[in-house]
Protein backbone atom coordinates (compact mmCIF):
# COMPACT_ATOMS: atom_id res chain seq x y z
CA UNK A 1 0.00 0.00 0.00
CA UNK A 2 1.08 3.47 -1.15
CA UNK A 3 0.29 6.18 0.90
CA UNK A 4 0.20 9.20 -0.68
CA UNK A 5 1.17 12.52 1.40
CA UNK A 6 -1.32 15.15 1.43
CA UNK A 7 0.18 18.58 1.52
CA UNK A 8 -2.79 19.90 1.52
CA UNK A 9 -4.28 18.52 5.03
CA UNK A 10 -1.06 18.99 6.82
CA UNK A 11 -0.83 22.30 5.39
CA UNK A 12 -4.21 23.23 6.57
CA UNK A 13 -3.46 21.64 10.39
CA UNK A 14 -0.26 24.46 10.55
CA UNK A 15 -2.24 27.17 9.24
CA UNK A 16 -5.30 26.43 11.69
CA UNK A 17 -2.66 25.92 14.66
CA UNK A 18 -0.80 29.08 13.01
CA UNK A 19 -4.39 31.32 13.65
CA UNK A 20 -4.19 30.69 17.28
CA UNK A 21 -0.93 32.28 17.47
CA UNK A 22 -1.96 34.90 15.14
CA UNK A 23 -5.08 35.72 17.49
CA UNK A 24 -2.69 36.07 20.24
CA UNK A 25 -0.28 38.11 18.72
CA UNK A 26 -3.18 40.82 17.28
CA UNK A 27 -4.73 40.62 20.56
CA UNK A 28 -1.61 42.32 22.08
CA UNK A 29 -2.17 44.55 19.25
CA UNK A 30 1.16 43.33 17.04
CA UNK A 31 -0.91 41.49 14.25
CA UNK A 32 1.90 39.27 12.13
CA UNK A 33 2.85 41.46 9.39
CA UNK A 34 4.36 40.59 5.82
CA UNK A 35 5.91 42.90 3.48
CA UNK A 36 6.56 41.27 -0.28
CA UNK A 37 8.71 43.38 -2.67
CA UNK A 38 8.15 42.82 -6.75
CA UNK A 39 10.09 43.92 -9.10
CA UNK A 40 9.03 44.04 -12.69
CA UNK A 41 5.82 42.23 -13.58
CA UNK A 42 6.39 38.69 -14.39
CA UNK A 43 3.27 36.65 -14.24
CA UNK A 44 4.43 33.50 -12.65
CA UNK A 45 5.85 35.99 -10.11
CA UNK A 46 2.70 37.98 -9.59
CA UNK A 47 0.71 34.83 -9.13
CA UNK A 48 3.24 33.94 -6.62
CA UNK A 49 2.86 37.59 -5.03
CA UNK A 50 -0.96 37.49 -4.93
CA UNK A 51 -0.97 34.13 -3.35
CA UNK A 52 0.89 34.86 -0.55
CA UNK A 53 -1.07 37.80 -0.21
CA UNK A 54 -4.48 35.01 0.21
CA UNK A 55 -2.82 32.91 2.29
CA UNK A 56 -1.68 36.03 4.54
CA UNK A 57 -5.06 37.64 4.73
CA UNK A 58 -7.00 34.21 5.75
CA UNK A 59 -4.74 33.86 8.57
CA UNK A 60 -5.28 37.71 9.68
CA UNK A 61 -1.86 38.16 8.74
CA UNK A 62 -1.30 41.79 7.19
CA UNK A 63 0.05 41.97 3.91
CA UNK A 64 1.95 44.83 2.70
CA UNK A 65 2.17 44.58 -1.53
CA UNK A 66 5.44 46.58 -2.79
CA UNK A 67 5.60 47.51 -6.68
CA UNK A 68 8.49 48.52 -8.38
CA UNK A 69 9.16 49.04 -11.67
CA UNK A 70 10.97 46.58 -13.76
CA UNK A 71 13.41 49.01 -15.39
CA UNK A 72 13.76 51.41 -12.41
CA UNK A 73 17.30 51.64 -11.16
CA UNK A 74 18.61 48.97 -8.44
CA UNK A 75 18.26 51.70 -5.52
CA UNK A 76 14.87 52.14 -6.15
CA UNK A 77 14.32 48.55 -4.40
CA UNK A 78 17.65 48.79 -2.26
CA UNK A 79 15.62 51.59 -0.93
CA UNK A 80 12.12 50.45 -0.60
CA UNK A 81 13.94 47.58 1.53
CA UNK A 82 15.73 49.72 4.23
CA UNK A 83 12.14 51.25 4.98
CA UNK A 84 10.78 48.23 5.31
CA UNK A 85 13.55 47.05 7.76
CA UNK A 86 13.21 50.02 9.49
CA UNK A 87 9.10 49.86 9.46
CA UNK A 88 8.73 48.41 13.32
CA UNK A 89 4.87 47.42 11.83
CA UNK A 90 6.38 44.73 9.17
CA UNK A 91 7.72 42.21 10.73
CA UNK A 92 8.39 40.18 7.44
CA UNK A 93 9.84 41.37 4.26
CA UNK A 94 10.57 39.48 1.22
CA UNK A 95 12.04 40.37 -2.12
CA UNK A 96 10.08 37.87 -4.82
CA UNK A 97 12.87 36.29 -7.10
CA UNK A 98 13.84 36.54 -9.83
CA UNK A 99 15.12 40.35 -9.91
CA UNK A 100 15.56 41.83 -12.96
CA UNK A 101 19.01 41.02 -14.62
CA UNK A 102 20.34 44.78 -13.99
CA UNK A 103 19.58 44.22 -10.03
CA UNK A 104 22.37 42.09 -7.84
CA UNK A 105 20.33 39.21 -6.15
CA UNK A 106 22.98 38.72 -3.69
CA UNK A 107 23.11 42.19 -2.62
CA UNK A 108 19.17 42.16 -2.36
CA UNK A 109 19.36 38.85 -0.55
CA UNK A 110 21.92 40.92 2.15
CA UNK A 111 19.69 44.23 2.04
CA UNK A 112 17.11 42.44 4.20
CA UNK A 113 17.44 42.73 8.23
CA UNK A 114 17.93 38.97 8.61
CA UNK A 115 15.53 39.52 11.76
CA UNK A 116 12.96 40.08 9.01
CA UNK A 117 13.99 37.25 6.71
CA UNK A 118 11.15 35.11 6.61
CA UNK A 119 12.61 33.00 3.60
CA UNK A 120 15.56 32.74 5.55
CA UNK A 121 17.72 33.34 2.36
CA UNK A 122 19.83 36.32 4.49
CA UNK A 123 23.86 34.85 4.41
CA UNK A 124 23.46 35.42 8.43
CA UNK A 125 20.81 33.13 8.56
CA UNK A 126 22.23 30.04 6.18
CA UNK A 127 24.91 30.29 8.25
CA UNK A 128 23.21 29.94 11.57
CA UNK A 129 21.16 27.57 9.82
CA UNK A 130 24.59 24.95 8.97
CA UNK A 131 25.69 25.73 12.23
CA UNK A 132 22.43 24.18 14.12
CA UNK A 133 20.90 27.76 15.11
CA UNK A 134 18.37 28.47 12.30
CA UNK A 135 16.23 31.45 12.78
CA UNK A 136 14.29 30.95 10.18
CA UNK A 137 14.04 27.85 8.25
CA UNK A 138 13.45 28.04 4.27
CA UNK A 139 9.92 27.52 3.49
CA UNK A 140 9.99 24.42 0.98
CA UNK A 141 12.68 22.10 3.20
CA UNK A 142 10.90 23.28 6.14
CA UNK A 143 7.58 21.82 4.68
CA UNK A 144 8.94 18.81 3.79
CA UNK A 145 10.39 18.39 7.54
CA UNK A 146 7.04 18.82 8.33
CA UNK A 147 5.62 16.19 5.39
CA UNK A 148 7.79 14.06 7.09
CA UNK A 149 6.64 14.08 10.67
CA UNK A 150 3.31 13.67 9.29
CA UNK A 151 3.98 10.02 8.08
CA UNK A 152 5.91 9.35 11.28
CA UNK A 153 9.32 9.56 9.22
CA UNK A 154 12.45 9.73 11.40
CA UNK A 155 15.13 10.60 9.02
CA UNK A 156 17.89 9.87 11.41
CA UNK A 157 20.03 6.86 10.41
CA UNK A 158 18.56 7.35 6.88
CA UNK A 159 20.21 7.29 3.62
CA UNK A 160 18.63 10.18 1.66
CA UNK A 161 18.89 11.21 -1.54
CA UNK A 162 18.67 14.95 -2.15
CA UNK A 163 18.29 15.58 -5.86
CA UNK A 164 19.18 19.44 -6.74
CA UNK A 165 21.82 22.05 -4.95
CA UNK A 166 20.01 25.22 -5.38
CA UNK A 167 20.02 27.62 -2.56
CA UNK A 168 16.46 27.59 -1.82
CA UNK A 169 15.80 23.91 -2.23
CA UNK A 170 18.23 21.47 -2.31
CA UNK A 171 21.24 22.85 -0.28
CA UNK A 172 18.88 23.81 2.86
CA UNK A 173 17.27 20.39 2.65
CA UNK A 174 20.55 18.59 2.74
CA UNK A 175 22.08 21.12 5.47
CA UNK A 176 18.88 20.30 7.76
CA UNK A 177 19.02 16.69 6.99
CA UNK A 178 22.42 15.93 8.57
CA UNK A 179 21.71 18.43 11.77
CA UNK A 180 22.70 16.60 15.04
CA UNK A 181 18.89 17.36 16.07
CA UNK A 182 14.94 16.33 15.27
CA UNK A 183 14.20 16.13 12.23
CA UNK A 184 17.86 15.06 11.30
CA UNK A 185 20.73 12.95 11.39
CA UNK A 186 20.32 11.16 7.91
CA UNK A 187 22.62 10.74 6.11
CA UNK A 188 22.97 12.59 2.77
CA UNK A 189 24.07 12.58 -1.10
CA UNK A 190 23.65 15.28 -3.09
CA UNK A 191 22.90 15.14 -6.50
CA UNK A 192 23.18 17.76 -8.97
CA UNK A 193 23.34 17.97 -12.80
CA UNK A 194 27.00 16.99 -12.65
CA UNK A 195 26.01 13.49 -10.86
CA UNK A 196 27.34 10.33 -12.51
CA UNK A 197 24.64 7.67 -12.46
CA UNK A 198 22.12 9.17 -11.00
CA UNK A 199 19.52 6.08 -10.59
CA UNK A 200 22.80 4.40 -8.26
CA UNK A 201 22.41 6.69 -6.12
CA UNK A 202 18.30 6.94 -5.87
CA UNK A 203 18.08 3.32 -6.19
CA UNK A 204 20.61 3.07 -2.85
CA UNK A 205 17.57 5.69 -0.88
CA UNK A 206 15.39 4.98 1.35
CA UNK A 207 14.18 8.53 0.93
CA UNK A 208 14.63 10.91 -2.17
CA UNK A 209 13.75 14.38 -2.42
CA UNK A 210 13.14 15.15 -6.09
CA UNK A 211 14.11 18.94 -6.29
CA UNK A 212 15.85 19.19 -10.30
CA UNK A 213 12.95 21.16 -11.95
CA UNK A 214 12.85 18.63 -14.81
CA UNK A 215 9.95 16.89 -15.54
CA UNK A 216 9.89 13.45 -14.82
CA UNK A 217 13.75 12.88 -14.52
CA UNK A 218 12.70 10.29 -12.02
CA UNK A 219 10.96 7.32 -12.30
CA UNK A 220 9.82 3.84 -10.98
CA UNK A 221 12.90 2.04 -12.35
CA UNK A 222 15.42 4.26 -10.21
CA UNK A 223 13.94 3.67 -7.07
CA UNK A 224 13.74 0.60 -4.48
CA UNK A 225 11.02 -0.91 -3.04
CA UNK A 226 9.35 0.89 0.34
CA UNK A 227 11.00 4.29 -0.69
CA UNK A 228 9.75 7.26 0.10
CA UNK A 229 9.48 9.90 -2.12
CA UNK A 230 9.13 13.66 -1.96
CA UNK A 231 8.87 15.67 -5.64
CA UNK A 232 9.28 19.51 -4.83
CA UNK A 233 9.23 19.66 -8.89
CA UNK A 234 6.52 22.01 -10.69
CA UNK A 235 7.04 21.80 -14.36
CA UNK A 236 4.96 23.14 -16.97
CA UNK A 237 4.63 20.82 -19.70
CA UNK A 238 2.83 21.24 -23.29
CA UNK A 239 -0.43 19.01 -23.21
CA UNK A 240 -3.82 19.07 -24.53
CA UNK A 241 -5.64 21.23 -22.04
CA UNK A 242 -7.88 23.89 -21.75
CA UNK A 243 -4.58 26.14 -20.77
CA UNK A 244 -2.32 24.37 -23.19
CA UNK A 245 -0.37 23.01 -20.45
CA UNK A 246 0.10 20.79 -17.30
CA UNK A 247 1.85 20.50 -14.37
CA UNK A 248 4.06 17.47 -13.42
CA UNK A 249 6.80 16.68 -11.01
CA UNK A 250 10.44 15.67 -11.19
CA UNK A 251 9.40 11.92 -10.71
CA UNK A 252 7.31 9.93 -13.20
CA UNK A 253 4.55 9.45 -10.84
CA UNK A 254 2.65 6.34 -11.64
CA UNK A 255 5.69 4.16 -11.95
CA UNK A 256 7.36 5.76 -8.89
CA UNK A 257 4.26 5.20 -6.23
CA UNK A 258 4.46 1.58 -7.73
CA UNK A 259 7.70 1.34 -6.02
CA UNK A 260 6.79 3.82 -3.23
CA UNK A 261 5.90 3.13 0.49
CA UNK A 262 4.77 6.84 0.13
CA UNK A 263 4.57 9.70 -2.33
CA UNK A 264 3.96 13.27 -2.18
CA UNK A 265 1.68 14.55 -6.08
CA UNK A 266 1.91 17.31 -7.91
CA UNK A 267 0.23 19.41 -7.27
CA UNK A 268 -1.13 19.23 -3.80
CA UNK A 269 2.44 17.77 -2.26
CA UNK A 270 5.65 20.21 -1.34
CA UNK A 271 3.75 23.43 -2.58
CA UNK A 272 1.07 23.86 -0.23
CA UNK A 273 3.32 23.40 2.62
CA UNK A 274 5.97 25.77 1.07
CA UNK A 275 3.05 28.62 1.37
CA UNK A 276 2.14 27.40 5.06
CA UNK A 277 5.84 27.82 6.35
CA UNK A 278 6.34 31.30 5.23
CA UNK A 279 3.44 32.21 7.33
CA UNK A 280 4.66 30.17 10.31
CA UNK A 281 8.31 32.11 9.74
CA UNK A 282 5.91 35.42 9.56
CA UNK A 283 4.05 34.26 12.55
CA UNK A 284 8.16 33.46 14.36
CA UNK A 285 8.94 36.93 13.40
CA UNK A 286 6.55 38.62 15.14
CA UNK A 287 6.62 36.44 17.79
CA UNK A 288 10.20 37.07 18.26
CA UNK A 289 10.48 40.49 17.63
CA UNK A 290 7.71 41.19 19.71
CA UNK A 291 9.16 39.50 22.48
CA UNK A 292 5.03 37.30 22.88
CA UNK A 293 5.39 33.98 23.23
CA UNK A 294 3.08 31.58 21.05
CA UNK A 295 3.16 28.06 20.23
CA UNK A 296 5.11 27.22 17.23
P1 LIG B 1 17.12 25.21 -9.67
O1 LIG B 1 16.98 25.26 -11.15
O2 LIG B 1 17.65 26.41 -8.94
O3 LIG B 1 18.06 23.97 -9.30
C1 LIG B 1 17.90 22.73 -9.91
C2 LIG B 1 18.94 21.78 -9.40
O4 LIG B 1 18.74 20.53 -10.03
C3 LIG B 1 20.37 22.22 -9.73
O5 LIG B 1 21.21 21.98 -8.63
C4 LIG B 1 20.74 21.33 -10.92
O6 LIG B 1 22.12 21.00 -10.97
C5 LIG B 1 19.96 20.07 -10.61
N1 LIG B 1 19.67 19.32 -11.83
C6 LIG B 1 19.22 19.78 -13.02
N2 LIG B 1 19.11 18.79 -13.92
C7 LIG B 1 19.51 17.67 -13.28
C8 LIG B 1 19.65 16.32 -13.68
N3 LIG B 1 19.35 15.93 -14.92
N4 LIG B 1 20.10 15.43 -12.78
C9 LIG B 1 20.40 15.81 -11.51
N5 LIG B 1 20.29 17.08 -11.07
C10 LIG B 1 19.86 18.00 -11.95
O7 LIG B 1 15.71 24.79 -9.12
P2 LIG B 1 14.98 25.00 -7.70
O8 LIG B 1 15.68 24.27 -6.63
O9 LIG B 1 14.63 26.40 -7.53
O10 LIG B 1 13.61 24.22 -8.03
C11 LIG B 1 13.58 22.86 -8.39
C12 LIG B 1 12.17 22.51 -8.79
O11 LIG B 1 11.32 22.65 -7.67
C13 LIG B 1 11.55 23.37 -9.88
O12 LIG B 1 10.68 22.57 -10.66
C14 LIG B 1 10.75 24.39 -9.11
O13 LIG B 1 9.68 24.91 -9.86
C15 LIG B 1 10.28 23.57 -7.96
N6 LIG B 1 10.00 24.31 -6.73
C16 LIG B 1 8.86 23.98 -6.09
C17 LIG B 1 8.55 24.55 -4.89
C18 LIG B 1 7.32 24.12 -4.20
O14 LIG B 1 6.94 24.73 -3.22
N7 LIG B 1 6.66 23.06 -4.65
C19 LIG B 1 9.41 25.56 -4.27
C20 LIG B 1 10.64 25.78 -5.00
C21 LIG B 1 10.90 25.17 -6.20
P3 LIG B 1 23.28 22.11 -11.19
O15 LIG B 1 23.42 22.78 -9.86
O16 LIG B 1 24.47 21.31 -11.56
O17 LIG B 1 22.79 23.03 -12.26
Amino acid sequence: MTTVIDGKAVAADIREQLTNSVETLSGEGETPTLATVLMGNDPASETYVSMKHRDCEELGIEARDVRIDGDAPADELFEAVENLNADPAVNGVLVQMPVPDHVDKQAVLQSIDPEKDVDGFHPENVGRLVAGDARYKPCTPHGIQKLFESIDLDPAGKDVVVVGRSDIVGKPMANLLIQKEDGGNATVTVCHSRTEDLAAKTQAADVVVAAAGVPELIDGSMLSEGVVVIDVGVNRVDADTEKGYELVGDVEYESAAEKASAITPVPGGVGPMTRAMLLYNTVKATSRQEGIPVDL
